[in-house]
């Protein structure tokens, strides 16, 4: 086969163009589309609405889809986990997460990732690629499939998180193209407003999301209210301090809607950014930037070989007041999936007795 072309990461209009190109009527990229996009299968027999010789003939040419579930975790409470492959082999994590009013599917950017933040154990893995639009699109794709069967409309809402491995910042393009794709009402249709990216700082892209019309929400991850701490911790804020970082920020704030707020996370490590002192710089660090965001205090999932512990929970608890009684939002976030390694931090490919593909779900 030549170069063939990726039809999941592809918008509506593309898809009109490729069959164009072919010397097929305009409405025919328009059925493909909503057969990958809406109905969402993942080959073209399962497209019996269209010619066979057609068919055959797309076969040749494109892919209608890349990525390889190769195992599959459930967790007690419901999370799933994928470890995935793409088609040069490389591994891609996604996970599940039912929640009663909605879904959420945590997605990956990039298959491992180049940050080296001490405390994720994605960071070991460093970058083995970034991934294409099409790439991410599936993952979301496969996780609706697997909850619901191809072709069944989620009876709940869909939220999308890009926390999932790698650094989605600096995989803006395929990331934006993504959710444009995601956004189309004949396609997946999960707007930008239902999902939020999570970044490490990467001051640029900050600035830049911005600016983008139809956005998603923005989480970033802080672990540290110092930059001395956080240096250590998160490298990335020696290219970009929190100063930049905060000033960024609250740029950005500048288009936040009326309802809408941004989202701090801080991961808890006991005895190393947990203390009440740790708690008063942050709420200053915060409050000196004037801005008008939430902590997500995430305590820290269990990820050996790496030298952490979560914090107790009467410290997080104490953590969570302080800065309460500096008028800063603060939430803790319940872990979910930790034991299938789904949860923060955890996705570093690995391996563990999957569960039978058969005995769960539709
Ligand atoms: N690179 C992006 C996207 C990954 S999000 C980013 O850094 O934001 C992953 C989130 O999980 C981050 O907020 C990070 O702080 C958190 N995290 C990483 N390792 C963790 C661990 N072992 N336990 C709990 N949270 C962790």
């Amino acid at each position: 086969m030549k170069q063939a072309h990726e039809l999941v990461g592809m918008s509506r209009e593309e898809v009109v163009s490729f069959v164009e190109t072919m010397g097929e009527p305009a409405y025919r990229g328009r059925q493909i589309f909503a057969a990958l996009q809406h109905r969402r299968l993942r080959s073209f027999d399962e497209m019996t609405d269209l010619p066979t010789e057609l068919r055959t003939r797309l076969a040749e040419m494109a892919r209608p889809a890349s990525l390889t579930v190769e195992s599959r975790y459930l967790s007690e409470d419901g999370t799933r986990r994928y470890l995935m492959k793409t088609h040069d082999g490389l591994p891609v994590e996604t996970v599940f997460i039912p929640e009663e009013r909605r879904d959420t599917i945590c997605f990956s950017s990039q298959s491992g990732c180049p940050l080296q933040c001490t405390f994720c154990l994605t960071a070991q893995l460093g970058l083995l690629r970034s991934l294409t639009a099409g790439e991410i699109v599936e993952q979301i794709i496969i996780a609706l499939n697997d909850a619901y069967g191809a072709g069944n409309q989620p009876p709940r809402g869909t939220n999308l998180v890009g926390m999932g491995a790698g650094e989605p910042f600096l995989n803006f393009d395929s990331l934006l193209k993504a959710l444009r794709v995601m956004a189309d009402p004949q396609g997946l249709y999960i707007v930008p407003n239902r999902v939020t990216i999570s970044t490490a700082g990467v001051v640029p892209r900050i600035l830049e999301l911005a600016n983008v019309a139809d956005r998603p929400h923005l989480a970033i991850s802080l672990a540290a209210p110092t930059d001395e701490l956080r240096n250590q911790l998160m490298p990335i804020n020696k290219r970009w301090s929190l100063e930049q970082l905060l000033k960024a920020c609250k740029e950005f704030e500048k288009t936040l809607k009326a309802n809408e707020r941004f989202t701090f996370e801080y991961v808890m490590l006991e005895g190393v950014n947990d203390s009440e002192e740790h708690a008063r710089q942050l709420a200053n660090l915060l409050n000196r930037h004037d801005m008008k965001a939430k902590v997500n205090l995430i305590p820290h999932n269990t990820a050996e070989p790496l030298p952490y512990r979560p914090s107790a929970d009467e410290t997080v608890d104490r953590f969570k007041q302080i800065l309460e009684s500096k008028g800063v939002h603060v939430y803790v976030r319940r872990p979910r999936g930790r034991d299938i390694f789904a949860a923060c931090g955890q996705l570093a490919a690995r391996q563990g007795t999957p569960i039978n593909i058969n005995s769960i779900g539709a």
